[in-house]
C-alpha cells in the first residue's frame, strides 16, 4: 500500500503532536495493555495518522528500546516498513486507499461497505512479522451507516490479536455503539506558538512561521505540510479572507451569508465548521489588540479590521462560541447561524 500522502514522513513519535494523547497510547504500550480498539478524535491536520503509525511502529519494531517498549527504534527494517507504507501487519484504510484499490480511481467521498469487508478479511489474518496487526481507518467520519454496522461486527467480536485504530475529525458522525467499543482517545490542537517555534526549529522563516501558525487553528500536521505547500496556505488564507469580510459586513449581507451557510451546512458540515472557528479566531486576535488598545487590527494577510470595543468584541465572541457548539450539536444550523451574527457589534450603528 502507498503511504499515506496525509502523513510526513517521520520515524517515531511526533513531538509536535499533542502530549497528552501521545503519552496515553505510549502508556499502553509500556503497560503491555493494548486495546482492540481505539478511536483517536481530533480536527484534521493534528497528526491522527502520525500518531497511528508510531504507534504501530512500536508494536512492530524488532529491537524496541529495553525499558521502554513505547519507543520504537527508527531503524530497523520493520520500522522503515511502517513508516514506508510496506509493512504486512499495519495496513491503513482511507478514502485514498479506498480509491487506489476498491474504485479504480474514482474517488468516492465516503468509506463504502465494500472496504469495510476488506478491512474484516484483513482482520481475520494472523499476523506475519509481529505480535498483532494494526489495522488503521482514517477519515471513519465518513463510514456512512451500513458501513459502520459492518464494522460493528468486528468491533464486537474483536480477533485477538488485531487492533484497529479508527481516526476521525467528527467522532460524533460515528454511531454510539461503535465509539463505545472504542478506547476513545483526543487529539488536541497545539497553541501557535508551539506550532511557530517547531516550524522555525525545521528551518521554515520567521514570518511565514507565524504566518502558517495563526492560520492552522492549532493543527501542527497540516501547518508542516501548509508551510512548503503554497496552495495550502493560499486556500486558508482565502478563508481567513472570507471570514474577515463576512464580519466586517453589513448586518444585512451578514444574515445572507448566515443563510448561505445554513444551507450549505447540510452537504459540507466541516466547510462551516472551518468558517466559524475562524471567526472565533479573528474575534479572539481583535480582542488581544483591542485590549492592548492597538491602533488598527492587521490579519496575517495584512487586511485591517474594524475597531471596536474590547466588551463587544468578547459579546461576539461568546455568540460564535455559542453558534459552534450548536453547529457541533446539529441544533438547527441556520438559526444558530442567523442568531451569532445578529449579536455581533452593529458596525453601522458604531460608525454613524
Ligand atoms: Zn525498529
Amino acid at each position: 500500500m502507498p503511504q499515506n500522502s496525509k502523513r510526513s514522513s517521520v520515524l517515531g513519535w511526533p513531538d509536535w503532536a499533542d502530549p497528552l494523547a501521545t503519552e496515553r497510547l505510549r502508556e499502553c504500550l509500556r503497560n503491555n495493555h493494548i486495546g482492540h480498539a481505539y478511536l483517536l478524535a481530533g480536527p484534521k491536520g493534528v497528526g491522527k495518522a502520525d500518531l497511528a503509525l508510531a504507534f504501530a511502529q512500536s508494536i512492530c519494531c524488532t529491537t524496541v528500546m529495553q525499558g521502554d517498549a513505547s519507543q520504537a527504534c527508527g531503524e530497523c527494517r520493520a520500522c522503515r516498513n511502517v513508516d514506508r507504507g510496506a509493512h504486512p501487519d499495519v495496513e491503513t484504510f482511507d478514502l485514498e486507499s479506498q480509491s487506489a484499490l476498491i474504485d479504480k480511481g474514482s474517488s468516492r467521498a465516503s468509506l463504502s461497505i465494500e472496504t469495510v469487508r476488506s478491512l474484516r478479511s484483513s482482520a481475520s489474518l494472523l499476523p506475519l512479522e509481529s505480535s498483532r496487526r494494526i489495522l488503521i481507518i482514517d477519515d471513519a467520519e465518513t463510514l456512512l451507516h451500513p458501513a459502520q454496522q459492518a464494522l460493528l461486527k468486528t468491533l464486537e467480536e474483536p480477533p485477538a490479536m488485531v487492533t484497529l485504530l479508527l481516526l476521525s475529525d467528527e467522532p460524533e458522525t460515528l454511531l454510539e455503539t461503535v465509539r463505545s467499543r472504542c478506547q476513545q482517545i483526543p487529539v488536541r490542537p497545539r497553541p501557535e506558538v508551539a506550532i511557530s517555534s517547531f516550524l522555525m526549529e525545521r528551518g521554515v522563516e520567521a514570518t511565514l512561521a507565524r504566518e502558517v501558525a495563526v492560520l492552522s487553528r492549532g493543527c501542527p500536521a497540516w501547518a508542516r505540510a501548509a508551510a512548503v505547500e503554497g496552495t495550502m496556505l493560499k486556500a486558508r488564507r482565502a478563508e481567513w479572507d472570507a471570514a474577515t469580510t463576512w464580519i466586517d459586513a453589513s448586518r444585512y449581507n451578514r444574515l445572507v451569508t448566515a443563510f448561505t451557510m445554513g444551507e450549505r451546512f447540510g452537504k459540507k458540515r466541516s466547510d462551516v465548521l472551518a468558517v466559524v472557528q475562524t471567526v472565533v479566531q479573528i474575534l479572539r486576535a481583535r480582542m488581544i489588540d483591542a485590549a492592548a488598545g492597538a491602533e488598527e487590527v492587521a490579519a496575517p494577510t495584512g487586511a485591517t479590521g474594524v475597531k471596536n470595543s474590547p466588551l463587544a468584541i468578547s459579546r461576539s465572541i461568546t455568540a460564535s462560541l455559542q453558534c459552534l457548539s450548536d453547529l457541533e450539536a446539529n441544533v438547527r444550523p441556520r438559526l444558530a447561524l442567523e442568531t451569532m451574527v445578529m449579536q455581533w457589534p452593529n458596525l453601522e450603528l458604531q460608525q454613524a
